[in-house]
């Protein structure tokens, strides 16, 4: 089972695929997540408003090779988090994987100017959303509470790192609470059989941006960036695959940035 997320002790009892949740799965990087993941996987495509999108990025996987559901959860929503892994629990098998992809920005904004709406949504979906989900995967996951192990990875970004002045600080601080959060249960769960890592990508070309009021951003930026070009949710992907894989056996706690040198 090279690839899969399991060691290879519990891969020789089990050879069905691990059941990975992605969050946020009807576009852009988790979509593109999803279609990497689907060989080796069965996957629980969770997805906020567009049933349709995440239907197409369903059909895909499935053509891909991968048993697979679409959930409607708003991570931001702790019911919707629980019955999110209620369901791929009982609709698909144990949990083996979560990708907490689920995100927002918001328009550019000056932090005296912002609301505390704003905010709210901000975090709640961010942070909270990450949070609930990460101790959902946990539980399930756990040896200590008879799981199997597994491997979450978490949506970061370089605004972490930034603190992205005049655009969005909001968000910046929220990716910023995602990568401590990723660093202090990796360490709580080092001992229980999960592996807890971050990938933080610099300016990606996704729908992100339109959605932020900056449709053309990844374009306007590329030549700020020093390889000189925005990345691509493909490219995402493809670390949050290693990190989700045995080839990233041993690694716990990291945060890998994917932003082409910025
Ligand atoms: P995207 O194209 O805007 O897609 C975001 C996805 O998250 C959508 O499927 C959206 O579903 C879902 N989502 C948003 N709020 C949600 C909620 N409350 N509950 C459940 N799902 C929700 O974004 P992306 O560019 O692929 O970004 C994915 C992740 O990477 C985010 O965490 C983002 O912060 C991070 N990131 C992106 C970039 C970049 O340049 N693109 C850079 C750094 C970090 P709906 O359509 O239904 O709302």
């Amino acid at each position: 089972m090279a690839g899969t997320m399991f060691p290879s002790s519990v891969a020789a009892r089990d050879t069905s695929p691990p059941v990975l949740v992605i969050t946020g799965a009807s576009r852009g990087i988790g979509a593109a997540t999803a279609r990497r993941m689907a060989a080796t996987h069965a996957l629980c495509l969770a997805y906020r408003t567009d049933e349709v999108a995440a239907q197409r990025v369903l059909d895909e996987c499935r053509a891909l090779g991968a048993r697979a559901i679409t959930v409607q959860a708003d991570v931001a929503v702790e019911t919707d988090v629980i019955t999110l892994f209620q369901r791929a629990e009982t609709e698909l098998g144990p949990i083996g994987g979560l990708v907490n992809n689920a995100g927002v920005v918001d328009v550019a904004e000056r932090v005296e100017d912002m609301t505390w709406a704003r905010w709210q949504r901000m975090f709640s979906t961010n942070v909270l959303g990450s949070m609930a989900c990460a101790r959902e995967a946990v539980r399930r996951m756990s040896r200590r509470r008879g799981g199997r192990g597994g491997a979450i990875v978490n949506l970061s970004s370089v605004a972490a790192r930034l603190g992205s002045p005049n655009q969005y600080v909001d968000y910046a601080a929220s990716k910023a609470a995602v990568d401590t959060f990723t660093l202090g249960l990796a360490l709580e769960v080092a001992d229980d059989g999960i592996r807890v890592n971050a990938v933080r990508p610099g300016i990606i070309d996704t729908e992100i941006h339109a959605s932020g009021g900056q449709p053309d951003r990844a374009e306007r930026l590329a030549a700020t960036i020093p390889m000189k070009r925005a990345g691509t949710a493909e490219e995402v992907a493809e670390t949050v695959a290693f990190l989700l894989s045995g080839a990233a056996s041993y690694v716990t706690g990291a945060i890998l940035d994917v932003s082409g040198g910025r």
